[in-house]
């Protein structure tokens, strides 16, 4: 399964950056940008994401996805326009195939946010 890998990955890049911080931040919430043609779906990256951080640092965080339209553009045209995915990958308006991709390509972690221990122990006082 596509999503399954996908969050394997997530959570790496995410285990990364946790370990090089000062203090090792209580991560609350990880906003995510998935383009739509990643054929990713979000219930299931969801689900993974769920599941694959049960019990590890990541335990709390929930996971924010915001999906990005699959945008080409034409040379010919000189347009962008949106291909129906699935049905219909060429310009609508003189068919030359879709060939330059502006958007819709992307998965990337888009920021996240956190509590540092200090953080929380000023919160507390
Ligand atoms: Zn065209």
């Amino acid at each position: 399964m596509h999503e399954v890998d996908m969050t394997k990955s997530l959570i790496l890049t995410l285990r990364n950056w946790w370990e090089e911080q000062p203090e090792q931040p209580s991560i609350s919430c990880v906003h995510l940008i998935v383009g739509r043609f990643t054929c990713v779906e979000p219930a299931s990256l969801q689900f993974a994401f769920e599941v694959q951080t049960r019990n590890t640092f990541l335990d709390s965080a929930t996971l924010q996805i915001q999906e990005t339209p699959l945008i080409a553009y034409c040379h010919q045209c000189q347009h962008e326009y949106h291909p129906e995915i699935g049905i219909q990958y060429a310009c609508p308006t003189c068919r030359s195939p879709m060939d330059d991709i502006r958007s819709g390509r992307e998965l990337k972690i888009d920021r996240i946010e956190y509590t540092t221990p200090s953080e929380q122990l000023e919160a507390r006082s």
